[in-house]
């Protein structure tokens, strides 16, 4: 499978392939394919699935890393068999994602090119003179998804050098927006890798002084994710201690296990430093896990001269065949780019088997997030009448019925709405106690009132009307608090009512209006019908009544002495007058306290429930029941995505199954 491109040239092509044969032996080729092809498949699938959206993990790749003219372009070009763009400084300036997909049944060369294009709006805040400095500028970015399929592989150059304009501008910035360029082809590796920026060592004309710091911060979130291969570049025709590239990667795998390195320029060393060089590429200098592996790409004389990717294969393997010192190489599996093909195909394969089970469970992960999910947005209404009416039925009777429960205080709701209620009773209850102890008349203030207030009686002789009027005053003083505590028992139950709806019927906004208005409507006419309850009682109250028995027993007990109904008579007298204003007083306040909030509950919780249960039912006889069920737009949205969503991990589930 490893055959690589070369530009048009049929015959070429034919000559490459069986270089490669020879090189690897029919055999091994087989074999090879047979373990390794459903791996990178299942990769590509997942790859093409868009799972990567739905992971909280990346899928194995294999990232290109290395200092500014290191040779990564060249090493992916010969690779690929696709021309990229080069030059002297930073060509790279974007994440360059090269997809290379092996295509069979006869399909020809093509390429598509694909990155979210920026585009900047920019909207002048300020009205007037915009020359003036202090004019504010909004700048809006958006982007808009740029894909072009191509079939010529000369066009790859020109298109990804726009691309590169359109994402990190004309100069020489840098864009952490990718750039995917995925190339099918029969003579094409299945391999995605990344070419990213290189690393510049000082900062080239119209570069900011920080480019460096930049681009190592792009390199850094590409290399930290476990899921990537590093394939670091390190030019021989450097001193590789100062290879800023290695030394980034060992930083993010100080085990050296996703860590490999690619030597280039060997024809460039300096003559006498070759055992050096061999002894590096032996793993022996600054060794690396997973070794080096030599290449020798096209120089740029050789592409001054027109040498093709395919002639420069050649010449790399005379080069190495007949070098004095790299030849051994050759034996060892340690260099050509034939080789590297194969070397990382064969981590990257490694990689994804180590990656599969920790795929898988992120998989199922995700599998059982979704299916929660999609929990809530389970069975929607159906679309025939008859279905529909069964399901409103079904949603009114089991609506209905929590509102009966809320009513009878189960705790079906987050807040504890009888809690609430007994709050506000209590205070009630508090303000009630407390309103008795202002209510003390001291007796000699009491025989003042009657004498000023008497009618015919003569001074001495006591006037019940008085009396009356004492406790009248106090008593209307009451119902003002009265009403306060009705409507804090409306808002109460209210808010408990429109959260159960919300809690119900946050999919149909239609029925939650609906039922929101049948609410409003019975609170409000409950509330007027409590108000109208509370008033007649205090009318009532402005009565002035108890029955003897129960006036006695709190008379009696608020005093020493005992008085009997066969003392009726003996007992007005004036001095008790204040303990016997008290006493009735007393009897009204427990009397009120009980009354008004067994008044407010009764019409605003059971009776109003008990409305609303009535009326919600009458929607069953609406013409149109398709049009209450009719969902919120963005629900149906979020229920196609996640059906989507759960399709793709289901899919992605079952190939990692038929993997492993
Ligand atoms: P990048 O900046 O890392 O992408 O580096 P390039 O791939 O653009 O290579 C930089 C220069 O080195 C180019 O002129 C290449 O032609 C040259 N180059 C790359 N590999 C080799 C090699 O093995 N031998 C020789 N002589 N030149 C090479
Ligand atoms: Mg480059």
């Amino acid at each position: 499978m490893m055959t690589f491109f070369t530009r048009s040239s049929g015959d070429s092509l034919n000559r490459h392939s069986s270089f490669n044969e020879r090189r690897m032996g029919g055999e091994l080729h087989n074999r090879l394919e047979e373990n390794i092809r459903p791996l990178i498949d299942l990769i590509d699938k997942l790859r093409s699935l868009e799972i990567q959206g739905d992971l909280d993990m990346s899928l194995p790749t294999i990232v290109v890393i290395g200092d500014q003219s290191s040779g990564k372009s060249s090493v992916l070009e010969a690779l690929s068999g696709v021309a990229l763009p080069r030059g002297s400084g930073m060509v790279t300036r974007c994440p360059l994602e090269l997809k290379l997909r092996k295509v069979t049944g006869g399909s020809s060369w093509k390429a598509i090119i694909s990155y979210r294009k920026k585009n900047f709006d920019v909207a002048n805040s300020s009205v007037g003179n915009t020359a003036s400095s202090g004019a504010r500028q909004d700048v809006r970015v958006s982007y808009t998804p740029q894909t072009i399929t191509f079939e010529d592989p000369f066009l790859v150059e020109r298109h990804v050098k726009e691309a590169q304009i359109a994402l990190a501008g004309d100069g020489a910035g840098i864009s952490d927006e990718i750039i995917t360029l995925e190339i099918r082809s029969p003579d094409v590796c299945d391999l995605t890798l990344i070419d990213l920026p290189g690393i510049a060592r000082v900062p080239l004309q119209g570069q900011p002084l920080d480019i460096g710091n930049k681009i190592k911060a792009l390199i850094m979130k590409f290399i930290v994710k476990s899921e990537t291969i590093n394939m670091v570049v390190v030019p021989l025709n450097i001193d590789i201690a100062t290879t800023e590239a290695l030394k980034m990667a060992q930083e993010v795998d100080p085990d050296g296990t996703r860590t490999f390195a690619v030597l280039t320029k060997p024809d460039l060393i300096d003559r006498g430093t070759e055992r050096h060089t061999l002894a590096i590429a032996q793993n022996k200098v600054v060794p690396l896990r997973k070794g080096y592996i030599m290449v020798k790409c096209r120089g740029q004389q050789q592409i001054d001269d027109d040498i093709s990717l395919d002639e420069a294969s050649t010449m790399e393997k005379d080069f190495f065949e007949n070098h004095d010192y790299f030849s051994c190489l050759l034996n060892e599996n340690k260099a050509t780019i034939p080789c590297l093909a194969n070397e990382l195909t064969k981590q990257l394969v490694s990689h994804i088997k180590k990656s599969l089970p920790l795929l898988d469970e992120e998989i199922k992960k995700q599998l059982s997030e979704v299916r929660k999910d999609m929990k809530e947005f389970e069975g929607g209404p159906p679309r025939d009448p008859q279905g529909a009416k069964q399901y409103l039925i079904n949603i009114l009777s089991e609506f209905n019925q929590k509102m009966q429960s809320l009513s009878l205080g189960d705790l079906i709701m987050k807040e504890n709405m009888f809690n609430e209620l007994r709050v506000e009773y209590k205070k009630w209850n508090d303000f009630l106690n407390n309103s008795m102890s202002t209510f003390f008349h001291p007796t000699s203030r009491i025989r003042q009132e009657i004498i000023k207030n008497r009618g015919r009686e003569l001074a001495s002789f006591s006037s019940y009307r008085v009396f009356e009027m004492l406790l009248q005053k106090h008593v209307a003083q009451l119902k003002d608090p009265a009403i306060a505590l009705l409507n804090t028992v409306k808002d109460i139950t209210f808010k408990q009512l429109s959260c159960l709806s919300k809690d119900c019927f946050w999919r149909y906004p239609e029925l939650l209006k609906l039922t929101m208005e049948k609410i409003d409507k019975i609170q409000s006419s409950q509330l007027r019908k409590a108000e109208e309850r509370i008033t007649e009682q205090f009318k009532m109250e402005n009565m002035i009544c108890t029955q003897d028995d129960i006036y006695f027993k709190t008379l009696n007990r608020n005093m020493k002495e005992a008085f009997s109904d066969t003392q009726l008579p003996f007992c007005d007298i004036a001095s008790k007058y204040s303990d016997m204003l008290k006493a009735y007083y007393e009897i009204m306040v427990q009397r009120m306290a009980d009354q008004v909030p067994m008044l407010t509950r009764y019409c605003m919780l059971k009776e109003g429930v008990q409305l609303l249960c009535n009326d919600m039912l009458t929607l069953l006889d609406s013409e149109n029941v398709g049009e209450i069920l009719s969902e919120d737009t963005d629900i149906g949205q979020k229920r196609r995505d996640l059906q989507a969503r759960l399709d793709r991990l289901n899919t992605a589930q079952e190939e990692i199954d038929k993997c492993t």
